[in-house]
């Protein structure tokens, strides 16, 4: 199988993932215009506020 993916943040690499894991042979490709994939959306108003909690030790 052969698959080529639009955008790389929750959904294409959700895709990428269970496509792999159903199909050890597919040949995924997946592009992104932006320089960071996989990266928490959800995250962003906290680091633009400055307020993005400490990590746990
Ligand atoms: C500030 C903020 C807070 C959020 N908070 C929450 C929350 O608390 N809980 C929650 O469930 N959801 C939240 N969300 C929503 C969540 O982040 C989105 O539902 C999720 O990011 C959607 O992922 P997606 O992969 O479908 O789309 P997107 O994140 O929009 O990713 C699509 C990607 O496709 C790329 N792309 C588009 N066209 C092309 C092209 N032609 N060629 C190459 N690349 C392309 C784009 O660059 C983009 O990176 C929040 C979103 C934002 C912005």
């Amino acid at each position: 199988m052969k698959v080529v993916i639009i955008g790389a943040v929750a959904g294409g690499t959700t895709a990428a993932t269970k496509i792999r894991r159903n199909d050890k042979s597919a040949e995924i490709i997946l592009f992104e215009q932006d320089g960071d994939i996989s990266y928490s959306a959800c995250g962003i108003p906290y680091y633009v506020g400055e307020k993005s909690p400490k990590p746990n030790p």
